[in-house]
């Protein structure tokens, strides 16, 4: 089911976006969206980044076909890019905050603006890089990735496994899983999107 929707979620961006500038208290279910990833990732990993953020799929659906899927450049990927726009987004989304107390509108402008330059910035990245560049370093996907634990269900790696690479070409983040061919626990990385991109192959 969550696989039949995948494509189609980016149109509650979309509709979100256009209905929040007529009616800004919209922007509050944005609530959910930010609290999702983080509230599963104890348990699936950043199983919501892959399969059920609408942004995810905007930028799986939309940029993917005008982005020039060069690499992540390693930098977006790094504590301190990730620490860093996890303090911006923290200190700009409570200043806000503070002025916008109390007033349902206001407060879901906050969330409306902050969505809206944030994603302006993932559709730059993917113009320039990969449609996925913003989520290796969006606060969302970072708590997500530091709440995975051993508990999310790990990818098996077949035995048969030759080492051809085609997980990590298929994979938005370039992650490995041919490494983890033949070990008992399976591929199991904090940033995996359990997108199954890479084991629809038949190769994981
Ligand atoms: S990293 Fe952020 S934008 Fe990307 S899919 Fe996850 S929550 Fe959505
Ligand atoms: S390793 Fe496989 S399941 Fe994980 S993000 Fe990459 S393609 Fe998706």
């Amino acid at each position: 089911m969550v696989k039949i929707l995948r494509p189609y979620l980016f149109w509650i961006l979309l509709i979100f976006l256009s209905v929040g500038y007529f009616y800004p208290a919209v922007g509050l279910l944005a609530l959910i969206c930010m609290l999702a990833p983080v509230i599963l990732a104890p348990f699936k990993g950043r199983f919501w980044c892959g399969n059920c953020c609408p942004r995810g799929s905007f930028y799986d659906e939309v940029m993917a076909k005008l982005s020039p899927q060069k690499p992540i450049p390693k930098v977006f990927r790094s504590s301190f890019m990730r620490i860093t726009a996890l303090l911006t987004l923290i200190s700009v989304f409570t200043i806000q905050m503070i002025y916008a107390w109390g007033d349902l509108s206001a407060m879901g402008l906050v969330f409306l603006r902050i969505i809206f330059i944030t994603t302006l910035v993932g559709i730059g990245l993917g113009l320039l890089y990969h449609h996925r560049t913003w989520c290796a370093f969006c606060p969302m996907g970072t708590l997500a990735s530091w709440l995975s634990s051993k508990r999310s269900k790990p990818l098996q790696v077949s035995a048969n496994c030759v080492n051809c690479k085609l997980c990590t070409k298929a994979c938005p983040f370039a992650l490995e899983p041919y490494n983890a061919k033949g070990t008992d626990t399976g591929f199991l990385h904090g940033d995996c999107l359990k997108c199954n991109r890479c084991s629809t192959l038949g190769k994981v």
